[in-house]
């Protein structure tokens, strides 16, 4: 199979390969099936979540497209490669910076080719609205805005509210946790907030509700899947998530999240529903999103040391007592292979994952924790011989060690974040996992990866055999810093901010570190007018990931607003513009896109005189052909 498909743009298309499919049981891999046609299903809500008239926008540019498709034009070309960046995102905006593309095909041409769109497919008006989508750059700027000086509500163009503002939403959402006898539930998760008539109103994504077709056809894929399960607690949390689809009760979907913590024993998992934050400024609405899963029985058994080891590390952690969660309950850790990616997993796809969300389900019966490896491969066979390393490492040492170590130490760190990091500590009494509001993202991924980065250079990790020698944590920190300080701007453009949650907590930790070991411990060089970073004192940057987790889960635990605000400001969000156009310019001979997607495997069911005698498995397919097929 070949893994690398295309790139466009900053986004190169990758395939991944799911290995131990054939050998599986015509049970299970029927089960995979049917749970992958339920990921599959959910794509158009995370669209219309993104934008209001994102549906429509593909709608438009897909016609326009099979319209033209033997246009060999310069300009078609660039519309070309528009659409593929929409079909990237889910909409208009960059998935990453949230901000709208510019096209490079010019508005007569786009006109030209909507006069030749059959006359019945759309309005006149509708073109219109498309046109200037894609061209006012002033109309739904940006999805995202978490400018505290702006209302971040009013100014963000994703369809989680209309007409309303922060303010609004804020109070709307308080008052009815207020009025709830049961105030853990994850309040307006799964509903559009909207103001009609001055009167604010929830639309609830449910069966007969706010996006049923897809709920529909999900649930239908859902209820076929029940007939392969592999236990009986298999056919209990599907039985939920279903009632959950129908409903849009919240309880239900805390019910179904506490049944599917303790489903441990399958071979298959899943995570379908309304799961991440990041999208809605407030962090109060989820997007949807999918992913099947298979066991790793190899990495699983490494991942699961970790676990098993959980409060070790908890005694271990260099965090105030008192913010210890004493005893970790069901912290587990399962390396999986990704078997189909829907929603908002979907090109891009995360490299971990760890449900669920909600604290108090976490506190009270633990949560589950996945490394992807088969992505994880994929990610590091493409990334060979890219020069990347090259031209941003500070030493040849440090490019040996990263060579040596990359794979090894990357995983321990995902396992430590996702285990350790996100399963430990606790809230103070009255504390909310809401009360950072807009910076409660940024803290929690920082306070992950300051547990991972701690303990990746104990001795431990030896005794435990994660790790083959202590230079792969240094091989880690070298290479924590150099994204933190360089190659992670790659992804930005000069001028603009960092927004995304991660790359904010990268950048905060490193910057960080920098300064609080006075351009010691990590020093800056310039070189040939290029900047570089080096780790000088291993122990002693160990140390301060000490110190700033130690602050960090205080933050965190105390719910401390205003010093979240301050470290995020200070470290995690502007760019020095000198260094940024140093890294953009040497970023830009390399000719590497930032971003990754993936394609996914085609999945049919082989049927011999009517009945279903193999599900058959292929990586034949490319980008423009996937999206194209519904
Ligand atoms: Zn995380």
């Amino acid at each position: 199979m070949e893994i690398f498909a295309e790139k466009f743009g900053d986004i190169k298309i990758l395939r991944y390969e799911i290995p131990g499919f054939e050998e599986l049981s015509l049970h299970k891999k029927l089960y995979l099936y049917y749970l992958s046609k339920a990921t599959q299903a959910g794509r158009d809500i995370l669209w219309d979540q993104h934008g209001k008239y994102n549906l429509l926008l593909r709608n438009v540019l897909e016609a326009i497209y099979k319209e033209n498709k033997n246009n060999k034009s310069e300009e078609f070309k660039y519309f070309t490669e528009y659409l593929k960046k929409v079909w990237f995102a889910g909409g208009p905006h960059h998935h990453y910076s949230t901000r709208k593309f510019i096209p490079e095909f010019s508005k007569e041409n786009f006109k030209l080719w909507c006069d030749k769109l059959n006359e019945h497919s759309f309005s006149t008006k509708q073109l219109e609205l498309v046109e200037r989508i894609i061209f006012d750059n002033d109309f739904l700027s940006i999805r995202v805005n978490t400018n505290p000086k702006d209302d971040i509500i009013v100014t963000s163009a994703n369809n989680f509210y209309d007409n309303i503002t922060e303010k609004e939403v804020i109070d709307y959402y308080d008052k009815m946790k207020n009025n709830s006898n049961n105030k853990k539930l994850s309040f307006g998760i799964n509903s559009q907030l909207i103001k009609q008539n001055d009167k604010i109103k929830e639309k609830t994504y449910k069966i007969n509700g706010k996006y049923s077709d897809s709920l529909e056809l999900i649930c239908l894929n859902l209820e076929h899947a029940k007939l392969y399960v592999e236990n009986e607690k298999q056919t209990e949390l599907l039985n939920y998530l279903i009632d959950f689809y129908r409903t849009g009760d919240l309880q239900t979907y805390d019910d179904f999240f506490i049944k599917w913590v303790d489903e441990q024993e399958g071979e298959i998992d899943f995570i379908n529903g309304f799961i991440e934050t990041y999208g809605d400024p407030l962090g109060i609405k989820a997007t949807w999103e999918g992913v099947v899963e298979l066991t790793d029985k190899v990495e699983t058994k490494k991942a699961k040391t970790i676990a098993d080891n959980a409060n070790w590390f908890e005694d271990n952690a260099p965090v105030d007592k008192k913010f210890k969660k004493g005893e970790i309950k069901g912290v587990t850790a399962k390396a999986v292979n990704v078997v189909m990616l829907g929603g908002d997993c979907y090109p891009a796809s995360p490299l971990g994952i760890n449900l669920p969300n909600a604290e108090w389900i976490r506190e009270t019966y633990g949560s589950k924790s996945v490394t992807l490896i088969n992505i994880a491969n994929a990610h590091h066979k493409d990334s060979q011989n890219s020069g990347f390393l090259e031209e941003f490492a500070f030493s040849t040492e440090e490019i040996e060690l990263e060579r040596k170590y990359a794979t090894e130490a990357d995983n321990l760190h995902t396992h430590l974040h996702e285990c350790i990091g996100h399963g430990s500590g606790k809230l103070m009494p009255g504390v909310s996992g809401t009360d950072l509001k807009n910076y409660a993202s940024v803290i929690e991924e920082t306070r992950a990866d300051l547990y991972g980065l701690y303990f990746m250079s104990d001795k431990k990790m030896l005794d435990l055999n994660l790790l083959s020698s202590l230079d792969a944590a240094k091989a880690h920190y070298n290479r924590y810093i150099r994204n933190g300080l360089l190659t992670q701007i790659t992804r930005i453009k000069l001028g603009d901010n960092i927004e995304q949650a991660h790359m904010r907590n990268r950048q905060l930790i490193a910057k960080w570190a920098y300064e609080l070991g006075k351009g010691e411990v990590i020093t800056q060089h310039i070189k040939n007018g290029n900047f570089f970073y080096s780790v000088n004192d291993y122990e002693k940057l160990r140390n301060i990931f000490g110190q700033q987790l130690a602050e960090i889960q205080r933050i965190k635990s105390e719910g401390d607003f205003e010093k979240a605000k301050y470290l995020i400001e200070t470290y995690g969000v502007k760019i020095d513009k000198e260094i940024h156009t140093n890294v953009l310019s040497r970023f830009k001979k390399l000719d590497i896109p930032p971003f990754t997607g993936f394609l996914n495997p085609n999945m049919k069911l082989k049927i011999v005189d009517n009945e279903i005698v193999d599900v058959s498995i292929d990586y034949d397919t490319d980008y423009l052909t996937q999206m194209m097929s519904k």
